[in-house]
């Protein structure tokens, strides 16, 4: 189907881009995969395009003691081909690899993904699980989002009509975490049908803690199951301390029924994939 009409502009900087959003009933543009099938179904309809290609610094990646900072348009294809990350953020790489096909991985970003807030996303997902900050500008000045407040429902998040996406920030993973990150999709690079990321420590008694356990596809948003976490935490992690983690899971999880699974379903699905996560956790 033909896209519906509309105005595009492509400016140079941050400032001139937040100038016209902020006209309203415009859309920022980054690599046009979620944003133009959109409105080649008429689910938007907006008529200004502001492309952010030109704007300069929302392409890198940096990896600090503290922090692991993706600008909000690098793209699947960056993230897969930074041979620093599979050590730096493995969890990251391994959801990533996920995400989609090699056309839409190479123009896809991590700031679209975010904002578009598909509750079945890997970017999302991981960054509820990992704590992450989420960096937004706009014409009221900067703001940090915790991630965890950041997604609202499906396709829905915090962000005002004026506001961008300019950075992601993970905390950094130290050296020795455990994780593992499931999930099934009727064909690989479609949309999960549930999945989850999971990482814990391990303390000096060999004893799992700070378990993070985070769900996407079998819920409205992406979000961490406490119920899980807490059936980890202070335990060692071996087959009846993953199976009671898997079993909470099941339970906490609230998953919607569709087209490609029902509730039920995709419920006894979080339980088996949190399974496999721990159970072959590096
Ligand atoms: C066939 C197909 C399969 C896919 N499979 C998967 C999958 O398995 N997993 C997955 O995660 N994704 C999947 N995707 C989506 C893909 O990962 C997109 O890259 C992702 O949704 C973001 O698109 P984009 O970066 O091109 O953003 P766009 O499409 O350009 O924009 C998406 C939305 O984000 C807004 N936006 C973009 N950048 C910013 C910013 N910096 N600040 C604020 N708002 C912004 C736009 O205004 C728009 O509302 C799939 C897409 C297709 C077409």
């Amino acid at each position: 189907m033909k896209l519906p009409r509309f105005e595009y502009a492509a400016p140079a900087t941050l400032a001139e881009a937040i100038a016209l959003l902020a006209q309203g009933n415009a859309k920022a543009l980054a690599g046009g995969q979620s944003l133009i099938p959109t409105m080649a179904f008429r689910l938007a309809a907006p008529a200004l395009l502001v492309d952010l290609r030109r704007i300069q610094g929302l392409g890198e990646i940096k990896i600090t003691a503290k922090a692991i900072h993706i600008g909000s348009r690098v793209r699947w294809r960056d993230i897969e081909r930074d041979a620093r990350l599979k050590s730096a953020h493995p969890l990251l790489v391994a959801a990533i690899a996920q995400v989609a096909h090699y056309q839409i991985r190479n123009r896809g970003t991590v700031g679209g993904s975010l904002a578009h807030a598909d509750p079945a996303a890997e970017m999302p997902g991981i960054a509820v699980t990992c704590d992450a900050e989420i960096l937004v500008a706009g014409s009221s000045g900067e703001r940090i989002i915790p991630a965890g407040e950041f997604f609202t429902g499906p396709l829905s998040t915090l962000l005002a009509e004026d506001e961008l996406i300019t950075e992601v920030r993970l905390p950094a993973w130290p050296a020795n975490r455990r994780w593992g990150f499931e999930e099934l999709a009727r064909r690989r690079g479609d949309f999960a049908i549930a999945g989850v990321a999971a990482f814990y420590d391990v303390d000096g008694e060999g004893k799992a803690s700070n378990a993070h356990i985070g769900v996407i596809g079998a819920c409205t948003r992406p979000h961490r199951i406490a119920q899980a976490e807490a059936a980890l935490n202070g335990r060692a992690a071996n087959a009846a301390a993953i199976q009671g983690a898997a079993r909470a899971a099941e339970k906490a999880v609230e998953p919607p029924g569709d087209l490609h699974a029902s509730s039920a379903y995709r419920r006894s699905l979080v339980g088996t994939l949190l399974e496999r996560a721990l159970g072959g956790a590096r």
